[in-house]
Parts: C-alpha cells; structure tokens; sequence
C-alpha cells in the first residue's frame, strides 16, 4: 500500500512506512473510512431531504391554493347569503 504521508509504495502486511515511519495501518485508515462512509449517508440524507422539501414545497403550494380557493368561496358565500337576507 501507499502511504497516505511520503505516497511511497509499502509491503501491505507493514504498519508503518519504510521511508518516514507513518502509521499505514489502523488509525488513519479507520478515519477516512469512516469519513467516506459518513459523507456517503450524508450525501444520501440529503438526496432524501431535497426530495421531501420538494414534495413539500408542491404539496404546501396546493394546500396554500385550496386554503385560498376555501377562504374566497366562503366570502363570496357569505355575500351572497347576505345578498339573499337583504333581498328579502
Ligand atoms: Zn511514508
């Protein structure tokens, strides 16, 4: 394997380089896994989070018209059951 600090080829079996004596196996190793991992599920959360606030921004956008369409046909409901009171 490379190594991550002087990139000098090493034996896959040593623990630390040949050349500058970093530490090939263990530490390091686990970290940028685990960092690959997480910024993979991250990723994939947020994939997940764009599609559900786009979801939501269309279903916020009918529910706003409904709850528009809801309150102007209740106004002019309410003028026209006026309208009719002061007819008769
Ligand atoms: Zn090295």
């Amino acid at each position: 394997m490379i190594c991550p600090s002087c990139r000098k080829e090493n034996n896959e079996e040593n623990l630390f380089c040949a050349n500058c004596g970093n530490k090939l196996k263990g530490d390091t190793e686990t970290q940028t896994s685990i960092i690959t991992v997480t910024s993979e599920i991250v990723n994939s959360q947020n994939q997940i989070f764009t599609k559900i606030k786009q979801a939501f921004n269309k279903k916020y956008i009918w529910g706003a018209i409904i709850a528009i369409s809801l309150i102007v046909i209740g106004i002019f409901s309410f003028k026209q059951y006026n309208t009719t009171l002061q007819e008769n």
